[in-house]
């Protein structure tokens, strides 16, 4: 790979940050990067990867010549033009976002022609506009570009490498085209657009895989009443072009650390600026009841859960991250011990972030440590390893028979081949009826 690319600076080294930072030093870029969380920069410097993320730690070691980490700004100022900004912007208590760690990017900016700001974190519409007004009110020369982060946790270095598409959202200047430069190896189609609709083309399209996700919940729930499959009539449907397969899967409800905050956010965006987006209001709510819906399911055949013994197969938001924000699980299992049951847990990798924010559940060190003696089991999150499960095995360790397949991701007919009583997300053949 060329070593004549241009150096970029990236502020936060989360997901977004390293990762970016990362995928630019492979395509032969010098990369500065700088975060205020002096504990992670000491790790980083010392080969130490904060997240867990697939083939990250790999690409960090590989690239460790060209990726400098520290705290302090100057380095990255001094010695690259563009500064990549991935810091967090969690919800606030209204659920609009809290730009407060890009404002406190923005005002540790000094005064200069020669740099700009590169917007990867999820803003609400508008931003990049008040970014510009602060620059210019303090004399500050800086560009502003938009260039909204699409990966996904679990597939993010593919994500970066192979991107669906690159959005850049500028005012036509040298700092748009340096940002396309950077992008232009990886051969992928090109938004090259304002800097509002950039920043509406990534809130936009979380919301819509949000309402995808919502949609086939509900379809789900009307399949349980009607005696539909939502696994078969998903499949119909995603055949479809114009709908496609992804996004179709039913299962207790969508998560993490983007969707439920874009969604949150544009709707407080459009309400904002007076418009009432109805639609994500529903989108939000069936996404809260879906998350508690494995409780009436556990009722329907465990009667009262005092004193229940319910074990949680997987509690990240989704296989192949460690992420635990706004997984279902932290639901789930609160609600749970609300009604009296024990719960005890396993992740294959999210554990320690479990237990920053888990209460009163018992971690153990395998499925089938957390499965001996429960009265029912739940699968949360679809881990590749709980395909392997040997189910007679499930069986007899459990004290019960019940497995609520919280994604859909068992096959129905092994489960009950096992003995077992199989409860899916709008499964036809869920609950009491035995034939496959
Ligand atoms: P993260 O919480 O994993 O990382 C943010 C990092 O920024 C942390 O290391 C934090 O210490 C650092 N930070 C905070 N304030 C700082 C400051 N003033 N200076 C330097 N560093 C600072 O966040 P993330 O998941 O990487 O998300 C970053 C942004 O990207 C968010 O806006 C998010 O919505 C967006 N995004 C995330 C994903 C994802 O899958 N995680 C995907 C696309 C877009």
């Amino acid at each position: 790979m060329s070593t004549n690319r241009e150096p970029i600076g990236v502020i936060g080294t989360g997901y977004v940050g390293l990762v970016t930072a990362a995928g630019f030093a492979e395509l032969g870029s010098e990369v500065y990067c700088v975060d205020i969380d002096s504990e992670k920069i000491e790790g980083l410097n010392n080969g130490q990867i904060p997240i867990w993320e697939p083939g990250l730690e790999e690409l960090v070691a590989k690239n460790k010549d060209r990726m400098h980490f520290s705290t302090d700004l100057g380095k990255a100022l001094e010695h690259t033009r563009l500064l990549f900004v991935a810091v967090g912007t969690p919800p606030t208590y209204s659920g609009d976002a809290d730009l407060s760690a890009v404002n406190a990017v923005v005002d540790a900016m000094p005064a200069s022609e020669e740099h700009a700001l590169v917007m990867k974190s999820t803003v609400p519409v508008g931003t990049g506009e008040t970014i510009k007004r602060v620059f210019a009110e303090q004399n500050k020369g800086f560009k502003y570009v938009s260039c909204p982060e699409f990966l996904k946790e679990g597939s993010a270095i593919k994500d970066f490498m192979e991107p669906d598409r690159v959005v850049v959202g500028d005012d036509g200047d040298w700092a748009g085209d340096a940002v396309v430069e950077l992008y232009a190896p990886l051969d992928a189609p090109l938004v090259r657009t304002d800097i509002k609709s950039a920043e509406m083309v990534k809130l936009a399209s979380n919301a819509f895989l949000a309402t995808k996700i919502s949609f086939i919940n509900e379809i789900a729930n009307v399949c349980e009443e009607t005696g539909a499959d939502v696994v078969e009539v998903a499949r119909g449907m995603g055949l479809d072009d114009r709908i496609g397969p992804k996004f179709l899967q039913a299962g207790i409800g969508f998560g993490g650390s983007c969707f439920p905050k874009d969604v949150a956010a544009l709707k407080q965006l459009a309400g904002n600026s007076g418009y009432h987006f109805q639609l994500l209001n529903s989108v939000i709510e069936v996404n809260e009841l879906q998350k508690r819906r494995v409780i009436s399911k556990l009722q329907k055949h465990l009667g009262k859960l005092v004193d229940k013994r319910i074990a949680l197969l997987g509690l990240a938001f989704k296989p192949n991250t460690d992420d635990m924000r706004e997984a279902s699980s932290l639901v789930l299992s609160s609600r749970l011990q609300a009604a009296g049951a024990h719960v005890r847990a396993y992740d294959p990798v999210a554990e320690e972030e479990a237990r920053k924010l888990i209460r009163g559940v018992s971690f153990k060190a395998s499925a089938l440590e957390a499965i001996e003696g429960a009265d029912a089991v739940v699968l949360v999150t679809e881990w590749p390893e709980f395909a392997d499960l040997d189910l007679n095995e499930v069986r007899e360790a459990m004290a019960g028979d019940l497995l609520v397949d919280g994604r859909n991701f068992l096959d129905p007919a092994k489960v009950r081949a096992a003995g077992l009583l199989y409860e899916g997300i709008g499964r036809a053949a869920s609950g009491t009826r035995q034939e496959a």
